[in-house]
Order: structure tokens, then sequence, then C-alpha cells
């Protein structure tokens, strides 16, 4: 396989851009370089996402246009992963003549091997569900992986979610919970940070339902797992590791000793995504949720007396089947009460499979838009005005690369995960993956802009 060139196409969350990553290294592992493009490429990796509607109408249209790609070139190959892989399987390969490999959210490991059958030939498709630690036990994303995140890095703590929302294809796709062991997981933050990272998003779809099932169990020890809160004060003893955070925690598994974590641990961000989706307890009931709107805001307010410069997130949904006009000014309130910075806020869509994909009761498309609307301008309201109360304070932002405004605007991140453009940093040579410290000089809707302060002399 060597001198192959592969592209990955990733769709959806960043559980899904890590896993691309992961495939990326797979194929540099085996001898395949990563292309500029995929017109340079002669393997092509779709990644796919079916959270949103109609995602495997896209995916067939993809793998429609890909057929001229293919022809193009002799000796192409086409494979196709994530979620409507797992969900699909081999169907995909009766359908699609030019499709050589499939493989489900289980099997990355097999990519290589299933690109080795396929250019001999032998097209294949594998979405057994694994169950076992075997599936954390893949190599480790070296620096160079084109990720376009200098310096941070995603680590899997824990895959699959046992929450079945009503809502929810991911308990399909991604199957039951599973913790990685925490030896694994330190052994591989210990080896990011040598390489030279300084930041890293642990990753789970229910993130701190981390070993959740061991500790009620009573067999955590021997699992090699512990509750969230304990890995996250482990890994903030890890020396030069600079940011902790992690995604997406569940209000349910939203315990004290979390809470307490971000009043104690020097390295957790001061930002809390944390999905709420409804405002309206008769909704959150009926999305199965398992909390009601005072347990959220309890947690908002434990939070808050924590640490008091939190930076808070959310996912919203609007439109959810029997959602009232009362239930909608609920999630407004809610909105507001819980002081969210931002939010994902999306009209509900059924997802077949799903348990709420049969309750009837729909909203029209029209009323479910105007909700839409109206949340995401007071979302906007809010997150300028949380913007605006930062200008004049210090920031410190880790560069990531030249800011989408060009004009010579540098732009970072800074501990609340807002996006901070700095004028003048070209000029200064300010690195990607450097820390500065910067004053808060603008408030736009969508980020800060500020300045470098630079030391003294
Ligand atoms: S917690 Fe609910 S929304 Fe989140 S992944 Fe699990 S089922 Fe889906």
């Amino acid at each position: 396989m060597n001198s192959k060139h592969f592209a990955i196409r990733t769709y959806g969350c960043q559980m899904n851009v890590h896993d691309s990553e992961k495939v990326s290294t797979l194929l540099e592992d085996s001898g395949l370089i990563a292309a500029a493009s995929e017109s340079e490429a002669d393997v092509l990796v779709i990644n796919t996402c079916s959270i949103r509607d109609k995602a495997e109408h896209q995916l067939y249209s993809d793998l429609g246009r890909l057929r001229e790609w293919k022809a193009e070139k002799p000796g192409r190959i086409v494979g196709v992963g994530g979620c409507v892989a797992q969900q699909v399987g081999d169907k995909l390969l009766s359908r699609f003549s030019h499709l050589d490999f499939v493989f489900g959210t289980h099997n990355l490991r097999r990519v290589p091997a299933m690109l080795a059958g396929a250019l001999e030939g032998n097209r294949a498709a594998w979405v057994a569900e694994d169950k076992s630690q075997a599936r954390f036990d893949l190599p480790m994303r070296r620096p160079q992986v084109p990720t376009g995140i200098r310096r941070k890095a995603f680590v899997t703590v824990m895959e699959g979610c046992d929450m079945f929302c009503s809502f929810c294809i991911v308990p399909s796709t991604r199957g039951r919970e599973i913790s990685r062991r925490a030896s694994e997981i330190e052994a591989e933050v210990h080896a990011l940070v040598d390489s030279g990272i300084l930041e890293i998003t642990l990753l789970g779809q229910t993130v701190n339902a981390y070993g959740r099932h061991d500790v009620r169990r009573g067999n955590a020890v021997a699992a090699g797992t512990m509750p969230f809160a304990e890995l996250l004060t482990r890994l903030n003893d890890i020396p030069g590791l600079e940011r902790i955070r992690y995604t997406s925690p569940h209000p349910l598994f939203f315990d004290d000793d979390l809470i307490r974590a971000h009043q104690e641990l020097g390295g957790l961000c001061p930002h809390v995504h944390l999905p709420v989706q409804s405002g309206s307890d008769r909704i959150l009931e009926a999305m199965r949720r398992r909390y009601t709107r005072d347990h959220y805001l309890g947690i908002v307010e434990g939070l808050r007396q924590a640490r008091p410069d939190l930076a808070l997130t959310s996912d919203l949904i609007v439109g959810f089947p029997g959602e009232t006009d009362a239930d909608f000014e609920q999630t407004l309130d809610l909105v507001r009460d819980a002081g969210l910075i931002d939010s994902f806020s999306f009209k509900y869509s059924p997802r077949p499979g799903t348990a709420a994909a049969e309750m009837g009761e729909e909203i029209p498309a029209e009323l479910a838009q105007e909700r839409l609307m109206r949340l995401q301008d007071l979302q906007r309201e809010q997150t300028l005005a949380y913007h605006q109360s930062r200008v004049g304070q210090e920031a410190l932002v880790l560069i990531d690369g030249a800011s989408r405004h060009g004009g010579g605007q540098i732009s970072g991140r800074d501990p609340h995960h807002r996006v901070v453009n700095l004028d003048a940093g070209a000029d200064l040579g300010l690195e990607p993956g450097t820390i500065v410290a910067a004053r808060i000089l603008e408030a736009t809707p969508h980020s800060l802009l500020g300045t470098p302060l630079l030391p003294a002399g």
C-alpha cells in the first residue's frame, strides 16, 4: 500500500472527527500518505453521521458522485464508515457497485485489512459490535496527523450510550456504554503532553457517565475505571498539561464531585457544554431525558458557586412532537435562567427507529422554524452581552493559527472556549500552540477581538 494517498471526508460531531484521526493514523501506519486533497487521493474514506435529517441521502448522493471520481483513475478505492455505515451495513455494497468496503463504529481497527482486501478486489462490510476494551486499542494520533488543531487533542474515555433518549439514534449506532481503562487514558495523555500537546478534550457520548456501571457493580478496581471526577483529578496532575475539557456530559451524571472538580482543579477549563434540549418538564419527559428543568438549573447554580466565571453552553431542540407554545416559552426562560452564553439549536426531525418518530403530534414546519428563529435571536443577544462583558478583561489565548478574518490577525481560544482574534498577532510572530495573554478590546456576536499583552522590557 506504500505511496498510495488517502483522504477522509468527515461529517458530524467531535467523536467522528476523532475517529477520522484514528483512521488516518492507522492508514499512515500501513504506509499510506495523507493527500493534500481528494482529487490527489487514491483512497477515499467517508466517515458518516446520522444525527441530522437525511444523512443517508447525503451519503447516497456523495457515493453517486464518487462513481466519476473513481473512474478518473484506475485502482481508486472508496470506503464508508461511521453511524450510517453502522445502520445500513452491507446493503451499501449491494446498492453501490463501486463501493469497496464498509466499516462500523466499533471496527476502525479493521480498516487497513479491509483496504488491503479491497486492493485485491475483495469487497467487505464489517459492522459487528465489539464490547471489549480492544476497541480502544488504537495507535495514538501523532502530532503530524492533519487535524487543523495544533497542540490540542481529543482523547476517548468512553463510548456508546445507554440512555435511549426518545429522539436519538446514537444508542443504535454506537452501541452500549463502555469505559476505557484509566491507566490507558493516562498513558495516552502523558504521551500527548510529551509530544507537545497542551490541551485535551475528553470524549464520550455521555462522558461523565465514565466508569458508572463499574462503580455501581463494585468492580471499578478490577475494570480499571473510576468515577469521572476522580479521572479528571488524575489527569489534572499530569505536568505540562495546561487545559482539560470534556464533552458531552449528561445532566443526570453531573454529581457534586464533578461540580467540586471545577472549583479545585486548576487545569479544568471554566467552560461546560451541558446539553439540556428543552426547558419544559413535559417535553423533557417525552424526550426521556430523565431530569427536570429544576434539576438542570440546580447543577448550573452549583457550578456558578464553584466557578463564578463559568461559561455555560448547551444543545436545544425546538418543535419536538407535542411541544406547545407554553413549552417553548419555558425553553426560552431556561436559556435566560441558565445564562447560556451560546448554544446549538435545531428543529426536531424524526429519526427512523427512535421512539419519538412514532409519537405523532408533529409540529408544523413553519411553526418550528419560527420558534427556532426566536430561540436563536435570544441566544445571539445573550452571546453578544456575554462577549461585551469581557471587554477590558485579560484572557489567556491558545493560538490556533491565522484568523478567518485575514488582515494579519491570528486566532485562538480562551479557557472559556471563546474565539479570540488578535490584532498584530502575526506581526509579533505568535506561532500556533503558544499561549499568550491578551486584553479584550471589542466584542462581536461570534468572537472577541484582543491585543496581545507583551511582557515589559
Ligand atoms: S444521552 Fe440521549 S441524546 Fe445523548 S447520545 Fe445518549 S441517547 Fe443520544
